[in-house]
């Protein structure tokens, strides 16, 4: 389907474009469709633009990931397709892999997502030969790299689902979590979570790195409260909404 840019659905549609494409590449999962249009509805509802409690919240993970000793990009089929040109240029600016992480592991989809991501100009993808697991998840679910996320000590998990994003939290790790949805598991209980569209949320998190590289604020990372952020994030939503009509 070609939709014109002046459709005033144009980047929605092309973004489900990308998740369909996508699926009959072997590269998403079909149920992917369904977290995306889970996300779509969230989208909608703060009007397809960045809340100001997001911005605050890009500030705080720029800083966390920043400080980080090991961080590391967690990636599944989703992000890949819809965001991999900043995925891999804020791999590159932290010095962080990609780790291939799949809800609906294959070792088909490993592939093709490693082969996606490289040529693309992604050099550092970790996935395929996972050594170690996520302890408290079932086995499929919770193979990881000893060298990525095992070890990390920060992990970026866009789209993560709430199960593995809380074992990572037991585990020690501190996360940051890219969800639309501010009532999720994985929202609640990231270090931080970016309640933002993934396309939006990357773009911007890479400008706060870039900032914070240069001129690092440590304050923001005590000063800042995930879940009275989220708190607003839900109010500026439900403000959003009762001047929509
Ligand atoms: P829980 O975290 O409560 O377990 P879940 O993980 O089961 O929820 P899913 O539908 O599996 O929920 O996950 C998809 C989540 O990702 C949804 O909450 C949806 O809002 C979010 N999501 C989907 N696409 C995007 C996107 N492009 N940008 C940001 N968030 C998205
Ligand atoms: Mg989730």
């Amino acid at each position: 389907m070609v939709v014109p840019k002046s459709h005033p659905r144009y980047e929605s549609l092309r973004k489900r474009e990308l998740i369909l494409d996508g699926i009959r590449d072997g590269l998403v999962a079909e149920a992917g469709a369904i977290a995306h249009g889970r996300g779509e509805a969230f989208d909608y509802m703060m009007g397809e633009k960045t809340l100001p409690s997001a911005q605050i919240a890009s500030i705080a993970a720029a800083a966390l990931l920043v400080q980080a000793e090991r961080p590391v990009i967690s990636v599944n089929g989703n992000t890949a397709v819809l965001a991999a040109p900043w995925i891999i240029q804020l791999s590159e600016l932290l010095n962080a892999p990609l780790e291939i992480n799949l809800f609906y592991r294959t070792d088909d989809r490993i592939r093709k997502l490693t082969q996606f991501l490289e040529d693309r100009g992604a050099k550092n993808i970790l996935g395929a030969k996972p050594d170690r697991e996520i302890p408290g998840i079932d086995h499929a679910r919770a193979l990881c790299c000893d060298e990525g996320i095992y070890s990390a000590d920060v992990i970026l998990v866009p789209l993560e689902d709430g199960d593995r994003a809380k074992a990572l939290v037991d585990m020690g790790k501190k996360t940051i979590v890219v969800d639309l949805n501010p009532l999720s598991r994985s929202s609640r209980t990231a270090t931080i979570t970016l309640v933002d569209e993934l396309t939006r949320a990357i773009p911007l998190l890479i400008e706060n790195v870039k900032a914070q590289m240069d001129d690092p604020d440590l304050r923001i990372l005590t000063d800042f409260d995930n879940l009275e952020n989220m708190g607003a994030a839900v109010r500026e939503m439900s403000l959003f909404l009762s001047d929509a009509l």
